[in-house]
């Protein structure tokens, strides 16, 4: 039989808490039912003190109803809050089957009293034990509303008894209460039931807006891994990496390093992208080996991979630390069934402890020592110092110098003469930027034009200084041209020979006399556009220099697929003529090819009679040089350029000249 209640209760709470089987319905119930027990003891105890008062006019503490009651609500007072403050899902259960068990225990305890007192009493006590009976009940079933199960004992256990004793006392105004109670008690179990279906609403609701949260919580995890993680090694990225070099900024020393891999490109040329790939994560494996735990490996694109390494406080160590790297990286690999030889070259920058460099900075510090180590064949690492800094510092000057306003009112141009070496005859003069910054002094157009270019100031700059070319140029002897350097990005850009001829037109002078210089690096940047716009300046009539032959690859390929009027034979390569038999070779088997080409040799840099005696031996067709004029502000050239017909002779030059 009492395994059978026990059956029939475990089925209630069952029900109960598999309304779902969500956890937080358990717990809430749980708490719910942790708060409130006690205090439907409390009621339980004096609603039934109140009931022997007024039934036989005392209470006394011995073996009564409410010492029981007493007893048993601080059993569980000790049973439940001795449990702490994290209680496992089993043991939640377990109380909430015991509290059925105690709701009946103590009910039925509460209805024997009651059954008693109905029996004994006079009419007065009946009512009384209505009232209080009634109360306890109702009060105890409302405290038990998180578990309906236990909720509905005292209505069925206390409420149906003493009403079905009231109704066969046939007492009318009895009968008439127990009526009364009988309602009341069969309202209480729907607000019951009401109430539970939606206590368990109110906590699936907020356990899926609960999920949902974590959902989108998960989700914005993931994308934030998939925005910090390079896709390929499956390394932290750039934007990683900078995050972690400003977490670290301003706490103990660190070490950034930057690796780049050698001949990467030619791997990924040669064996395809899937090698390149596998080499890149090989690279990465062998990183992660190497720092382990003492710091963070990221890719930060291409063949760059970034490391920060933690506590590395002096250079030394970082030197130490470098040798490590590449000691780690450099080495075999098979790659599709063949061996390759992994090599890098390591740069290295030092943060001191509570030094707040940014991680730009810093990444540019590494990035200057790397640069320095791909300088060092042997050494293949360096460590940041002061000392290479110069450069950038001396670059960060002269960007702040270009973008200063008024900047172009310092730019002059100087004209050095190139002459035809048999007849002494001016054919041109060049055209060579000066710029005066009034607190960096002379700085020369081998080192502005490059970082104009970058600032992208080159266009503005050069459409003035060829305006001012050009004003200059006209008052020339009409046979005597004016030659113009085209930096690269001019040369590979858009419409570029259009604006040159656009300028020629606004000045008036004539594009027969232009001739174009441009160097063979600066071909390179984009072959097509340059072939494009030397076309269009050719067809309109200038003549095409190819400028520093012999300073670069000297590639024949371009000979042949451009067309140039002139060749102009690097410095280099025609002093090297007078050091050395070779270079005299060489030289001589240049002039060869370009007279085989049919094209004008130009031997620049000649800076003494010897030198202008030995490529005029060698067939160079004119001549440029310091020792033949220097480059000269317009004012002086003037007189020479106007004069008519007139042949300088190297005699004269050298008068000139000295
Ligand atoms: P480049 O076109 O090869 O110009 C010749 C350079 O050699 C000039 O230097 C000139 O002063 C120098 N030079 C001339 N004769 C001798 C000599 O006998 N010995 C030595 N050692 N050097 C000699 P500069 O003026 O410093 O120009 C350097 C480079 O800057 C030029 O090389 C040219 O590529 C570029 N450049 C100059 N002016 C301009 C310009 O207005 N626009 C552009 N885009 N580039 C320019
Ligand atoms: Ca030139
Ligand atoms: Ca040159």
């Amino acid at each position: 039989m009492l395994l059978r209640f026990r059956e029939l209760l475990h089925l209630h709470i069952d029900a109960d808490l598999s309304t779902t089987s969500a956890s937080a319905v358990v717990e809430e119930r749980y708490w719910s039912l942790r708060r409130h027990v006690p205090i439907v003891y409390l009621l339980g105890l004096v609603n039934l003190s109140a009931m022997e008062i007024a039934t036989s006019g005392r209470v006394t503490f011995g073996p009564n109803l409410p010492t029981f009651i007493a007893a048993c609500g601080l059993l569980r007072l000790v049973h439940w809050f001795g449990e702490g403050r994290t209680v496992p899902h089993a043991i939640m259960i377990k109380r909430m089957r015991q509290t059925v068990w105690f709701a009946a225990i103590v009910c039925a305890a509460v209805c024997a009293r009651c059954l008693y007192l109905l029996h004994v009493g006079d009419a007065a006590s009946h009512m009384a034990v209505m009232l209080f009976g009634g109360l306890t009940a109702i009060g105890v079933a409302y405290g038990l509303t998180a578990l309906p199960s236990a909720g509905r004992i005292p209505l069925v256990l206390i409420i149906v008894p003493i009403s079905i004793a009231a109704l066969l006392s046939r007492e009318p105004h009895f009968a008439g209460a127990a009526f009364g109670l009988v309602v009341v008690a069969a309202l209480t179990m729907r607000l019951l039931n009401s109430h539970s279906r939606h206590f368990t609403d109110v906590i699936l609701s907020r356990s899926r807006i609960a999920y949902e949260q974590e959902k989108v919580e998960h989700a914005h995890q993931e994308a934030v891994v998939a925005a910090t993680t390079d896709f390929l090694t499956g390394l932290p990225n750039r934007r990683a990496f900078v995050a972690a070099l400003e977490s670290a900024a301003g706490g103990r020393a660190f070490a950034v390093a930057i690796l780049d891999l050698d001949r990467f490109k030619s791997v990924n040329d040669t064996f395809g992208h899937a090698a390149g790939d596998q080499l890149l994560d090989q690279v990465a494996a062998r990183l992660l080996h190497v720092i382990g735990n003492r710091g963070m490996v990221a890719r930060l694109g291409g063949d760059e991979f970034g490391i920060l390494i933690h506590d590395v406080p002096r250079t030394r160590s970082a030197h130490l630390l470098g040798r490590e790297i590449l000691d780690g990286v450099n080495g075999p690999v098979h790659l599709h069934g063949r061996q390759l030889v992994i090599s890098a070259c390591c740069g290295l920058a030092v943060a001191r402890s509570g030094e707040a460099k940014s991680p730009s900075r810093l990444m540019a510090d590494a990035d200057l020592a790397l640069y320095q180590a791909k300088e060092n064949a042997s050494e293949k690492m360096a460590v940041f110092e002061l000392r290479m800094e110069a450069p950038r510092r001396r670059r960060t000057e002269i960007e702040g110098a270009l973008l200063a306003p008024g900047v172009h009112d310092n730019f002059a141009i100087v004209f050095q003469p190139i002459f035809e070496l048999k007849t002494g005859r001016v054919l041109a003069h060049e055209a060579l930027a000066r710029w005066t910054d009034p607190v960096l002094g002379s700085i020369s157009p081998a080192e502005f034009v490059p970082i104009a270019e970058h600032l992208n100031l080159i266009d503005d700059l050069n459409s003035r200084l060829m305006a001012l070319a050009f004003e200059r140029a006209r008052r020339w002897r009409k046979d005597v041209k004016l030659a113009f350097n085209l930096s690269a990005l001019q040369l590979c850009s858009r419409n570029s020979a259009r604006a040159v001829l656009r300028a020629l037109r606004d000045s008036g002078f004539g594009p027969e006399r232009l001739q174009v210089e441009v160097t063979e690096t600066a071909l390179l940047a984009d072959f097509e556009r340059a072939r494009e716009n030397l076309t269009e300046l050719r067809k309109a009539g200038a003549t095409i220099v190819l400028d520093d032959f012999g300073a670069g690859y000297a590639s024949i390929g371009y000979l042949r697929e451009l067309h140039f009027d002139q060749i102009k034979l690097d410095g280099g390569l025609v002093t090297a003529a007078q050091h050395s038999l070779d270079g005299k070779r060489l030289l001589r088997a240049v002039v060869g090819l370009c007279e085989a080409l049919g094209v004008v040799t130009v031997a620049e840099h000649v800076e003494s009679d010897e030198l202008l005696r030995l490529v005029r031996d060698l067939g160079c067709d004119a001549g440029q040089g310091f020792w033949l004029m220097r480059p000269v502000p317009a004012e002086q050239l003037d007189e020479l350029s106007t004069m008519p017909s007139v042949v300088i002779r190297p005699k004269e030059m050298r008068r000139r000249a000295a």
